[in-house]
């Protein structure tokens, strides 16, 4: 009798510590949900992305870049965007011609706007081996109809947002949807300020967000609109590295869900 009781103990003590030891295992698997950033940027400005990435490769950093008018951009450019994409950087769509897509849309419909400003784009992006997977609309233009037909051909598409509010009231974190939005970090961008960069960079760290960002070319100095400074880029990384937080592109948000 007592033999059979303590048959039963082990085995009910093998089994609870077999269930204990799978745990872990399984905690490992989704790492992925380590608070981080997405930095991602809009246009063509290869040469400056090129450059940008020699300067931030020390950093381990890994970026998106949302590239327009693939049509337009030389032999080299076309180069060098593949060795961004070799070094685990993301190559994604951002509009053969760069529309407006509402406005197309409301004028010519979802038809022509997908045939003229995703297909072309998807063609040519695929001819020259980028795996294009994620999609940012052209000024941050969008609409739930747009969405729903670009889901059908990516994974992830951005948005952008803007103010200064409190991050909690932010949308530019992470949210388990398909559709995202990033906060700018060019210098012109309305109410871009370091303070407040650092602040949203804080509450995803202390509340394990990930906070998604874009810009468009990165310079040293500051010359005109449209460009995001180095050392923000450095402010941002170095950020990253000192928190033990990750760098995610934009596809791989869709590996969270
Ligand atoms: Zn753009």
């Amino acid at each position: 009798m007592s033999k059979t009781i303590f048959k039963i103990i082990f085995l009910c003590t093998f089994f609870l510590f077999s269930c204990e030891n799978k745990k872990p295992s399984q905690k490992n698997n989704v790492k992925e949900t380590n608070p981080g950033v997405v930095i991602s940027f809009d246009d063509a400005t290869i040469n400056e992305w090129y450059q940008a990435d020699k300067i931030l490769r020390k950093y381990s950093w890994k970026a998106t870049f949302c590239v327009s008018k693939i049509n337009t951009l030389s032999h080299s450019e076309i180069k060098e965007l593949k060795q961004l994409q070799k070094e685990g950087h993301e190559i994604a769509g951002h509009g053969f011609h760069h529309f407006d897509a509402p406005k197309f849309v409301a004028k010519n419909g979802i038809e022509a706007y997908i045939k003229q400003e995703i297909n072309p784009m998807l063609a040519l992006m695929h001819f020259h081996n980028f795996k294009v997977t994620s999609f940012a609309y052209p000024f941050g233009f969008r609409n739930i109809n747009i969405d729903k037909a670009l889901l059908k051909k990516f994974k992830i598409i951005r948005g952008t947002t803007y103010g200064a509010e409190d991050p909690f009231f932010q949308n530019c974190y992470y949210n388990n949807s398909s559709v995202v939005y990033a906060i700018g970090i060019d210098t012109d961008h309305p109410n871009f300020s370091i303070p407040y960069l650092v602040r949203l960079l804080n509450y995803a760290k202390r509340k394990h967000k990930i906070l998604i960002l874009f810009g468009h070319k990165p310079v040293q100095n500051i010359t005109a609109d449209y460009q995001t400074k180095i050392a923000t880029l450095k402010l941002i990384c170095n950020y990253v590295n000192q928190h033990n937080m990750t760098f995610y592109t934009l596809s791989e948000l869709n590996n969270l869900k």
